[in-house]
Formats: structure tokens, sequence, C-alpha cells
């Protein structure tokens, strides 16, 4: 295939594309102003769960892609994937959103009795999800789109015009770049913090998306999370909402008070009511995942896919 595709950005969204193209036979270059280890993709937790995407029709068809996707890769122990069991636990007098459940390719889950309640919890389900290991995942990533010829550049991106004329192809990942290298103010930054623990404290994904909080067994670290602070476009973390998070925490989970703090860190999530997913004259547009920029991820990617074999060849 002699299509040249420019993608713009290397995280996640940028990454998962490329990787999806370059297996399809296209030539692949890739611009970004940063590189993993030092982007947003670096600072997920990061589980499969469709967070603050069920407002996007298109979003259970993606999820449930990247699903698949995921369970696939978790034989290649290189990749950092593993299959993790997840407790979603519902607060008292909290109303119950169970359609998460329908984002999973297979609708295999149970109710956790009352007797195995986290603390404090009125109801909970137990499923298995894809827990992606950004430490191990984006390096490995990044080596096999190399194995696979693809060019990196490293370039800040100011007119994507001066790109889509260069290339038959551009696609657009650069999240909350677009706010200005495509004027589109309906991206909203939405910071998220959280604290590492020592690792090896749990095995079992947490997550209590309403308040939020949240606890992911990493090889390196126990990410323990969160905040959901919309409009705060910063990658600092503050110390008082770090002792929230711990304090929550050590309510769900009282033995975690006697676990080492390992260290803490802030991403800002690339929120959109809907993912700009969409062709735009050579271009098309890939950002504004949110909080689930690894669950639509591989499924977004091939959405890209599919517009370039139906509309662009
Ligand atoms: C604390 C936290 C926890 C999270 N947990 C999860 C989770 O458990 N599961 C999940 O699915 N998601 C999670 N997320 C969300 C996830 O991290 C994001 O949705 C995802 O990383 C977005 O990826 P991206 O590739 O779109 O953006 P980014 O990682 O921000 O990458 C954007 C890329 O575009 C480049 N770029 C931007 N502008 C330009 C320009 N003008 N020129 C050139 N390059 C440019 C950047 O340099 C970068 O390479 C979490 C996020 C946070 C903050």
């Amino acid at each position: 295939m002699n299509q040249q595709i420019a993608i713009i950005g290397a995280g996640i969204s940028g990454l998962s594309t490329a990787y999806t193209l370059v297996n399809a036979g296209y030539n692949i270059t890739v611009f970004a102003k940063e590189f993993s280890p030092n982007l947003v993709s670096n600072k997920a937790a990061a589980f499969w769960f469709p967070y603050h995407v069920r407002n996007d029709v298109r979003a259970k068809d993606w999820c449930k892609f990247s699903y698949s996707f995921f369970e696939q890769l978790i034989a290649n122990i290189a990749t950092g994937i593993s299959m993790v069991e997840i407790i979603k636990a519902v607060k008292p007098n909290v109303q119950d959103e169970d359609n998460w459940l329908n984002y999973m390719p297979e609708n295999s889950y149970s109710i956790v009795p009352q007797n195995k309640l986290p603390n404090g919890y009125a109801k909970a389900y137990l499923a298995k999800v894809p827990l992606i290991e950004t430490q191990l995942f984006l390096p490995w990533l990044m080596q096999e789109l190399q194995l696979l010829q693809t060019n990196f550049i490293q370039q800040n991106i100011e007119d994507i015009q001066s790109i889509a004329t260069k290339f038959d192809v551009v696609i657009n990942c650069t999240a909350l770049g677009a706010k200005q290298l495509c004027n589109d103010a309906t991206l909203v930054a939405v910071r998220g913090q959280v604290l590492l623990y020592e690792p090896d404290l749990i095995n079992q994904i947490f997550i209590d998306n309403q308040t939020p909080s949240y606890m992911v067994p990493r090889k390196d670290a126990t990410i323990v999370g969160g905040t959901y602070e919309e409009g705060v476009d910063s990658n600092s973390v503050n110390e008082n909402d770090l002792k929230i998070i711990q304090a929550k925490a050590e309510e769900i989970l009282p033995a975690i008070q006697h676990k080492k703090i390992i260290g803490s860190w802030a991403g800002v999530r690339p929120f959109r009511q809907t993912v700009r997913l969409e062709k735009e004259d050579n271009i098309i547009h890939n950002y504004g995942h949110g909080g689930s920029g690894y669950t639509l991820s591989f499924g977004c990617a091939n959405e890209v896919l599919h517009i370039l074999q139906k509309e662009i060849e």
C-alpha cells in the first residue's frame, strides 16, 4: 500500500492507531511534541472501564473491541497486559448504574455477596477486565512500531494543514493539543491525581466511580486514586487532595494505613462530550477520550482504519 499516513500524537490514541494501520499495510510517520514517558498516557491507572464515555453511543462497540484486543495480548508478558478481577462498588443511596457491564464482550459478572462487600458499600459487582501496565505497554508498543518501520519525528505541529498537504492522510491524535490545533473549545481538561503505594497490597482492581475511588495492583506500585477535576489543566498534585484520597482509601481498605506511600502524580484527561472521531477532508480526527483513553484505544483505532478503507481509498 503506497499511501503515506501521518499521525500527530504519540499517546495511547496515536500509538494504537499507528499499530493498527501499520499492521494493515500503511506507511506511517508519527509526529509528536512529546513521547512516553512524559504524557498523560503515562499517568493512567490504566484498566479497562467505560468512564464518562457513555454519552457517546459509539463507545460501546469501541470499548468491546479494545477489551478483546487487550485480552488477546495477555499471552505475551512483554506487553504488560493481564486480565484482573475488578470489584465495582456502589455506596448506599447512590443510584446504581450497571450498563457498563454491557460494554464488555461477554456479560459475565457476578454480584458480590453481602458479607463480602467492601467497607461502606451497599452493592458490588465482580468481573474481569484488562489491566494495562503503561510502564510496560507503551515502550512495548513503541518498540513494535519501530520494528514495523514506523518513523517517529519529534515536532510541535502548529498548523495541521502544513502536514495535510505533505501526506495523503493525517490522523489527529493530539488530545488536549487539539484545543489549539483545531480551535476546539469543547475539549475540557480534567485533572486526575493519584497516590502510589508499595506494590502487592491487593490482587483485584477496586472502583467506585462516583466518589471517585480506585485501587489498581500494578507490578511496580499500587495506584490509589483519585480525583476528577473539571477545568483544571495542571500536572501538579495538591497535598490536600492527596490527603483526601488517602482517607478514602483507608476507609475502604483499613490495612492500607500501615503501608508505604512511594509517590504520587497528576495527569490531565482530554474530555469531550463525545469523542471526536470523524473525517474532515484528508484529516481523520481521533481525540477527546477523557478518562477512557485505554478503554477506547484500539476500538477507535479500528474505526479510523474503517474510515480510511471506506472513504479515502
Ligand atoms: C489519573 C488518570 C487515570 C486514568 N486512568 C485511566 C484508566 O484506568 N483507563 C483508561 O482507559 N483511561 C484512563 N485515563 C485516561 C487516559 O490516560 C487518557 O484518556 C489517554 O491517556 C489519552 O491519550 P491520548 O493519546 O489521547 O493523549 P496524550 O497521552 O495526552 O497524548 C497526546 C499526544 O499528542 C501530542 N501533541 C499534542 N499536541 C501536539 C501538537 N500540536 N504537535 C505535535 N504533537 C502534539 C502530545 O505530545 C502527545 O504525544 C486516566 C487518566 C488519568 C489522568
